[in-house]
């Protein structure tokens, strides 16, 4: 049986590390890091995730502001709240819930984050940092795969990983983290051939394709590390992209969903914002 790679004992720690610094430099500076999250709509799992970032972000010890527009607001109202939110001292990170409704367009949107605030790691000046190596802000989903790798000492240096899916903010990062990490990165998607025999090669599977249960243990090589991203919503329950009961049998490590790699990705959004605000302070 695979070990369970618990995402939420391990993202509970790291959150109980952010408060502490947070407590700290409330102490010595007088201010505490600032988020703001704008949702458009009420899509009901977007207004859900919304709430859970709301809620850990006063946990934490955040100044935390939720805008909820209606669904029918214009681009220009939204590029112009972003506006107001990147002159605002006391917000440090800045979230935009996606999907946003088809009117807008989503890239005008991540642009005009300044990308000192884009805590999410969507705005094409993180990405480029994070492709040549530069710090920067890095996407939420794909660093907190990184650090549960590196919370069970997931040894990657010159292992096969194959990461399926190419989305620009799961699989693109999670490719090049991964190569950051010194593995040999293959990446799959929808025209992938024989994704099957590509996925039994791999010491690391990363599943990021929004298919219930679509990676069975046919795919995996015994022994193997396997990360489910996905989250998708079967007759009202929630499950992966990975067939957890066969995989588990195969695999040396799993991820559940959920509490695997979801809590993760909330976690690596208050860090980011933590180190938005550390990087106003120096
Ligand atoms: P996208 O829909 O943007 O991307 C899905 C990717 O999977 C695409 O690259 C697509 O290929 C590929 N794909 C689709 N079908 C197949 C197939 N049959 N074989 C191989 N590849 C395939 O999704 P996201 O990247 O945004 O999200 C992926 C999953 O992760 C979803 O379930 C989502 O809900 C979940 N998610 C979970 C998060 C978390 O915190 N746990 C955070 C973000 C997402 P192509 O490019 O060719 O279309």
């Amino acid at each position: 049986m695979a070990i369970l790679m618990d995402g939420k004992a391990v993202a509970t720690k790291i959150q109980a590390k952010i408060a502490d610094r947070v407590k700290e430099h409330k102490k010595a500076f007088g201010r505490v890091p600032g988020i703001a999250v704008i949702l458009v709509g009420e899509d009901p799992a977007s207004a859900t995730y919304v709430s859970s970032k709301e809620k850990l972000a006063v946990e934490a010890g955040f100044y935390s502001k939720v805008y909820r527009l209606e669904a029918n607001t214009t681009e220009s109202h939204l590029l112009e709240l972003i506006d107001e939110l990147n002159g605002d001292t006391k917000i440090h990170g800045i979230l935009v819930q996606l999907p946003l409704p088809k009117h807008i367009d989503t890239m005008n949107v991540i642009m005009a984050i300044d990308p000192k605030k884009d805590v999410d790691g969507f705005h094409p000046v993180n990405i480029g940092l994070l492709n040549i190596g530069v710090k920067g802000f890095i996407p939420c989903t794909p660093y907190g795969v990184i650090k549960l790798l590196e919370e069970y000492e997931i040894d990657l240096v010159g292992k096969h990983a194959v990461v399926i899916g190419r989305s620009n903010i799961v699989g693109k990062p999670m490719a090049t983290l991964l190569l950051r990490k010194n593995a040999t990165v293959t990446t799959c998607h929808s025209n992938t051939k024989d994704l099957q025999a590509i996925c039994k090669q791999a010491d690391i599977v990363i599943a990021a394709i929004g298919k219930p249960k679509m990676i069975t243990a046919d795919f995996i090589k015994p022994g193997a590390v396997v990360i489910d991203v996905g989250m998708n919503r079967v007759d009202g329950k929630l499950c992966g992209d990975v067939d957890f009961d066969s995989v588990e049998k195969v695999a040396s490590h799993i991820t559940p969903v959920p509490k695997g790699v979801g809590p993760m990705t909330i976690t690596m959004l208050m860090y980011n914002t933590l180190q938005a605000s550390l990087n106003r302070l120096y």
